[in-house]
C-alpha cells in the first residue's frame, strides 16, 4: 500500500484508463495509479505524464515486481488478457481486468484457477453492476414487487465513438466485434439483476457498414433462464441515438430504466405495479469509482469485488454461444463452467 493507499499498476496505456479507470482510482479515495506498462515506452511515458501517473515500463515483469505495485488493472486488447493476468497472478498481485476476460472460456478458466491458486483477488470490470439504477432495480426484483419474472429486454447500443472504430470494427485477433464487446456486459446484468443464468441463446448478427463486414456491429438474440425467464439482447455500435434500456417484466409489476447503459452515472428507473406508476429515486455515483472500492476492498480481505472473475467467466459463455448461434443458425446451449460463481453479486 502507498500512503495508506492501494497502488495499481496499469496494463496498456488504453482509452477507458485515460477517460474513466485513472480518474476512478483517483476518485475512489482507496487508490493510486502508481505505474503504466505499455508495449511501446515513448507512448506509456507520454500516457504516464498526461496522467499524472510516477512511472512507466516496457517490461511487465519490471513493473509487476515493483513493490509500489499492489494490483493491476488489465485494460489490454482482449487477446493480451490471459496471458498478463496469467503474468499477474505468478507475481502474486491482485488484478481487475476488463472484459471480455479472454478470447476462449478455457482461457477464462485458467485465469481463474491461477487467480485462485496465488490467492489473489480477480475481478471483472463490469462496471453496469456498480449503478445505483442496476442495483436498485436487483432489489425490487429481490423483494418480489415483480411477481414471478416472465420476460426481460437489454437494449444496449449506441455510436462507438470515432476514436474507438479501430481494433475493435477491424481486427478480429482482438475478439472484436459488437458482441464480445457489448452483449458480455448485458448477460452480466441480466445474471446481476435476475440471479439467474441464462442458459441457452440463439442469435443474428450483421455488419450495417461500420469496419469491416466480416465483423458484427449489429446483433441480437433471445435467451432462456436456468429459472424460465425469457429475455432478449440487443447490441449495436451504429446508432448515434440509442441510449440503452432494460425492462424487467414479472406477474406483478414491471420496471423500466431509461437511459442506463452507459459508462455515467445516469439514468432512471421506474415501477409500475397495480397502484400505478412509480419513479425509484436514485443516488448515482461513479461507477467505476464503485468498482475500484470493492475490488481495493476485496484485496484488504472485506468482502468480494463487485464482479468476480467467475463472473466475467459466465458473460464470456454467454457472449461466445451468442456469437457461435449467430455463426450458425441454430440456438446454442450456454456451458455450464468448471469453476462456480452465484449469479447475483456481491456489490
Ligand atoms: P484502446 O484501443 O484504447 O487500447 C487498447 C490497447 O492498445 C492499449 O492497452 C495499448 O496497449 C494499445 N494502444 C493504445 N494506443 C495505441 C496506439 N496509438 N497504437 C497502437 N496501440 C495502442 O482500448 P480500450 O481502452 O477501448 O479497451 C481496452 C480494454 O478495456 C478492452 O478489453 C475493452 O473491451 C475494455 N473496455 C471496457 C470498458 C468498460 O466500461 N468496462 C469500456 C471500454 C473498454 P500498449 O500501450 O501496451 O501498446
Amino acid at each position: 500500500m502507498r500512503d495508506g493507499k492501494f497502488g495499481f499498476g496499469l496494463i496498456g496505456a488504453s482509452t477507458i484508463s485515460r477517460e474513466r479507470m485513472v480518474g476512478a482510482m483517483n476518485g475512489s479515495g482507496v487508490a493510486l495509479p502508481v505505474a503504466v506498462f505499455s508495449r511501446d515506452l515513448a507512448r506509456g511515458r507520454t500516457f504516464a505524464a498526461e496522467m499524472g501517473i510516477p512511472k512507466a515500463y516496457d517490461r511487465l515483469d519490471e513493473m509487476l515486481a515493483d513493490p509500489e505495485v499492489d494490483g493491476v488493472y488489465v485494460a489490454s486488447t482482449n487477446e493480451r488478457h490471459h496471458r498478463e493476468v496469467l503474468a499477474c497472478a505468478a507475481a502474486g498481485r491482485h488484478v481487475l481486468c476488463d472484459k471480455p476476460l479472454a478470447m476462449s472460456l478455457a482461457e477464462a478458466e485458467d485465469m481463474v484457477r491461477a487467480c485462485e491458486a496465488a490467492g489473489v483477488v480477480f475481478a471483472t470490470n463490469h462496471h453496469m453492476r456498480c449503478g445505483a439504477h442496476h442495483i436498485a432495480m436487483r432489489e425490487i426484483v429481490r423483494s418480489g414487487r415483480l411477481g414471478d419474472l416472465v420476460v426481460i429486454r437489454v437494449v444496449h447500443g449506441a455510436l462507438l465513438p470515432a476514436h474507438l472504430q479501430t481494433w475493435r470494427i477491424n481486427d478480429p485477433a482482438t475478439g472484436a466485434g459488437a458482441i464480445m464487446d457489448l452483449a458480455v456486459h448485458d448477460a452480466d446484468i441480466v445474471r446481476f439483476l435476475t440471479g439467474d443464468e441464462i442458459v441457452e441463446i440463439s442469435a443474428m448478427s450483421k455488419n450495417s457498414g461500420m469496419g469491416t463486414d466480416k465483423i458484427e456491429d449489429t446483433a441480437l438474440a433471445i435467451f432462456r433462464t436456468a429459472g424460465g425467464t425469457l429475455g432478449h439482447i440487443h447490441n449495436v455500435f451504429n446508432t448515434p441515438f440509442n441510449r440503452g434500456s432494460i425492462e424487467i417484466h414479472g406477474t406483478k409489476g414491471s420496471l423500466y430504466a431509461r437511459d442506463n447503459m452507459g459508462q455515467s452515472p445516469e439514468g432512471t428507473v421506474h415501477l409500475r405495479d397495480a397502484e400505478g406508476l412509480h419513479e425509484i429515486p436514485l443516488e448515482h455515483e461513479d461507477l467505476y469509482v464503485r468498482m475500484v472500492r470493492s475490488v481495493v476492498a476485496a484485496a484488504r480481505g472485506e468482502g468480494e469485488a463487485a464482479c468476480t472473475g467467475q463472473d466475467g467467466l459466465r458473460s464470456l459463455a454467454v457472449a461466445l454461444a451468442m456469437l457461435e448461434s449467430a455463426a450458425s443458425g441454430r440456438a446454442v446451449p450456454v456451458p455450464a463452467s468448471q469453476v462456480s460463481s452465484q449469479p447475483g453479486g456481491s456489490v
